[in-house]
């Protein structure tokens, strides 16, 4: 082994980063949301560069695994994963439930620490590739695609949060009118060509009423909603036979597989998941049974860009499609998403990205959509920079909070405007 790859420091950096007021079933963003930055120093003097979740529960898990890595290869991916086993394994069951899940499926001590590991994946796979000159994509085989196309991704939301935070200028979008404006907003500003609007908001009547609104704004494009398992299956029936023929596809209409099998049972409309189908254990039944016709693959669900192209290859085998879902997040991993959506080869529609809608980041050059597509970069890792003035500034945020916001809750969010409120039990509809 070259002494070049070995590992000589891991730096874990939580920042809190500006996060609009976007509502979902369970309530609405907080004003900041944290992430965690991984950087992975080698004794070569290269520096790779990773992003997770940065909620304290996955901070807890980072934290151990950072502390073994010095002295192991940059290259050892595999070996990753047998060492998160170890290290962050045997604080919880593998099966245990560790948070409600809400709007992530159910949350498992087991896809908890896949989603930390895959933010060393990523920066180990920066600095390997940063040290031998080659993208990131030639390290997962080779990109099949110049470009990776992204989907507008749409939300109802306020014009600002009720608690103090930063204040964009997009605006409240709260009915048919509103999520047309915030559509064409992001089409004219990033080309993009297909859209997604967040439900699970609104009486599904209204949801029906927003779409029907896009398909009349942008005759012929594809269009997708997601209430986040909100609705029953009959809700969810009644709505795949309205908007059948309007909708490219129905992303997690009801919660869990029993329910998402009998929805698709009872329709021709494709059901999408980021939910039901999230980890290897929940595949088999959900595919036996045909719940789902397309997963939509999260890189830090699954553990990193190798495990999503393994994903891949499963969905290929049983006939499955395969998109990418997208929580808030920055453009580290944006550049991750993009460098693996570039080697798969089925990848049957536009991936989604929050990234528009935040305004912040830690690179040094921001990501520019065009016509709605990002190109792969060529240059050797990940091919981005970050800007350490940035990062210090948005942990200094982390540091200075009193720890309300260290862990992302919708629910308590909304609070701040409805006291009473509590995330509602499912099937809310
Ligand atoms: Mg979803």
């Amino acid at each position: 082994m070259d002494a070049a790859l070995l590992i000589e420091d891991v730096r874990l950096t939580p920042i809190l980063i500006a996060d609009p007021p976007l509502l979902n079933t369970q309530g609405v963003h907080q004003p900041y949301t944290p992430r965690l930055v991984v950087e992975v120093v080698t004794r070569g003097g290269v520096t790779g560069v990773g992003e997770t979740y940065g909620d304290g529960t996955y901070l807890e898990l980072a934290e151990p695994l950072a502390r073994v890595l010095p002295g192991r290869p940059v290259s050892d991916v595999n070996g990753l994963f047998a060492l998160a086993e170890e290290v962050c394994g045997a604080a919880r069951g593998a099966d245990e439930r560790v948070d409600a899940g809400g709007l992530r499926g159910a949350q498992t001590a087991d896809k908890l620490r896949l989603s930390v590991v895959s933010g060393f994946e990523v920066a180990c796979l920066d600095a390997l590739g940063k040290t031998l000159g080659l993208p990131v994509h030639a390290l997962l085989g080779g990109k099949v695609r110049d470009r990776v196309e992204y989907s507008a991704y749409l939300f109802y939301r306020w014009a600002a949060h009720p608690a103090a935070g930063e204040r964009d200028d997009w605006g409240a979008a709260l009915d048919p009118a509103g999520v047309v404006a915030q559509a064409r907003r992001f089409a004219r500003d990033h080309g993009f060509t297909s859209f997604k609007l967040k439900g699970g908001v609104f009486p599904p009547d209204e949801e029906i009423a927003a779409v029907r609104a896009l398909a009349e704004a942008f005759p012929g494009q594809p269009l997708r909603l997601d209430p986040n398992g909100a609705w029953s299956v009959e809700t969810s029936l009644r709505v795949a036979e309205e908007l059948k023929g309007v909708l490219e596809y129905l992303e997690d209409p009801a919660s869990g597989t029993e329910a998402m099998a009998r929805v698709s049972a009872g329709t021709d409309l494709p059901l999408a998941t980021n939910m039901c189908v999230t980890t290897l254990a929940e595949l088999p039944e959900a595919f036996a049974r045909d719940a789902v016709q397309i997963v939509l693959s999260d890189h830090h669900y699954w553990g990193g860009l190798h495990r999503t192209r393994e994903l891949a290859a499963t969905c290929r085998a049983f006939g499955v499609g395969l998109s990418m879902h997208s929580n808030t997040h920055l453009g580290v991993s944006l550049a991750a998403m993009t460098h693996v959506a570039a080697t798969v080869p089925d990848l049957g529609h536009a991936c989604d990205s929050h990234y528009p809608w935040q305004t912040e980041d830690v690179l040094t050059t921001r990501h520019t959509f065009e016509d709605g597509h990002l190109t792969v970069s060529e240059a050797p890792g990940l091919g981005v920079e970050l800007d350490r003035d940035r990062l210090a500034a948005l942990h200094r945020r982390w540091l200075d909070d009193d720890g309300t916001l260290r862990s992302r809750d919708d629910a308590a969010a909304m609070r701040q405007a409805d006291p009473g409120w509590v995330a509602p039990a499912v099937p809310r509809w």
